[in-house]
């Protein structure tokens, strides 16, 4: 890839008898906000860490922009990193805490004090400046700890949970902070995070990883319409994800048998067999039984509302269905018909064949 700044290829780890990175392949491009996202275990630290060059692979090339890591030291990267537990010096002002990296590299007073100026001025605490980080609340501390990485000006900043210590509301606001400060400051940000919601909002591209293995690599829509895989729809959002089995298919169409609930047709070829039907809840119908009218190429099933979750815009709804599967389907405020449903009405769930995907079982 032409604009890549990290390229990565056939990168593995090995801890003892643990593979924490197996096999990745990754070309990172100048000014992404790029995303590591999986559960804990998956490698993603590992995987950055290694980026970072605070741990050395067991096989495979790095490269940032054209040139092999291999023999680089961290402190000779053009990268820097900001840590889960932003560590700053407490008995140093703001200013002097993010102008330190410098000046212990040489760089002047004078020039220390423009670059820490600017950097505090890029994460909005300039105002700020002669305080110590004691007196500071957690997000700007975070800040503090942005600026000092960014004071140095890498051609890529590697962020490690970045928002894991701020409370929910602080968290949204700095997720928004950091895609702003990302594209103003046109360096490329890689961040690991457990958080899809937060991959989601803030990413260019994600690479979910499961088991040190790169499950899926694409843009946050690609991943949520088109998951290449269970894992990754499971990961990603809510989805159904029903068993089924290939009755027929000829090459561009296939009917399916779904356990209980009936045969559906779609087009294209199957990825496996067996396989599952993925559906996404916001794409489930729901009506009363009496009202509905027999829809062609859907399934269509019996239920009983089990669950409804307000979430302010939307409920969650959960559907058991006769014959014991359960299923999820979320309805939007303005849809006056979820209004109506109280938990124990039965239903009739509708599940139109166009938003229904197959996945490898
Ligand atoms: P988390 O979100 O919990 O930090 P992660 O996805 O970042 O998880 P890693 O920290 O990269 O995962 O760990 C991947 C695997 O490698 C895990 O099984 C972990 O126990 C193992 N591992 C990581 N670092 C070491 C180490 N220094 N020595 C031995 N095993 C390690």
């Amino acid at each position: 890839m032409d604009n890549a700044i990290v390229t990565i290829r056939q990168l593995s780890k090995r801890f003892g008898s643990t593979d924490a990175v197996r096999d990745v392949n990754i070309a990172v491009r100048e000014n992404e906000f790029f995303s590591l996202l999986g559960p804990s275990g998956c490698g993603k630290t590992t995987l950055l860490r290694m980026i970072a060059g605070l741990e050395s692979p067991s096989r495979g090339e790095l490269l940032i922009g054209a040139e092999d890591m291999a023999h680089t030291p961290a402190n000779k990267r053009p990268v820097n990193m900001v840590f889960q537990s932003y560590a700053v010096f407490p008995h140093m002002s703001v200013a002097d805490n993010v102008g330190y990296g410098l000046r212990v590299t040489g760089v002047s007073a004078a020039e220390t004090r423009q670059r820490a100026h600017e950097a505090l001025e890029m994460v909005k605490l300039d105002h700020l400046a002669q305080r110590r980080p004691d007196m500071l609340s957690g997000g700007q501390r975070q800040r503090v700890a942005l600026a000092r990485a960014l004071v140095k000006r890498p051609k890529v900043l590697l962020l490690d949970e970045p928002m894991s210590a701020l409370d929910a509301k602080l968290r949204e606001q700095m997720q928004i902070e950091l895609t702003r400060l990302q594209k103003a400051v046109g360096i490329t940000f890689i961040m690991v995070t457990h958080d899809q919601q937060e991959a989601l909002s803030m990413s260019d591209r994600i690479a979910v990883m499961d088991n040190g293995r790169i499950s899926q690599l694409g843009t946050p829509e690609d991943l949520y319409e088109r998951p290449a895989n269970r894992f990754v729809a499971d990961f990603i959002g809510r989805i159904n994800l029903l068993d089924a089995k290939v009755v027929r298919a000829n090459g561009e169409e296939i009917l399916l048998n779904i356990a209980g609930l009936g045969h559906l047709q779609l087009e294209g070829e199957p990825p496996s067999t067996p396989v599952s039907l993925a559906i996404r809840p916001e794409h489930v119908r729901l009506s009363a039984p009496e009202e509905t009218e027999v829809e062609s190429n859907c399934l269509q099933v019996d239920g009983r509302i089990a669950r409804q979750a307000f979430m302010g815009d939307s409920s969650q709804i959960t559907i058991e269905t006769e014959n014991g599967l359960t299923l999820a389907a979320t309805q939007r405020r303005e849809d006056t018909q979820s209004a109506r449903w109280q938990v124990g009405d039965s239903v009739l769930a509708t599940l139109p064949a166009e938003h229904c995907r197959l996945l490898a079982a």
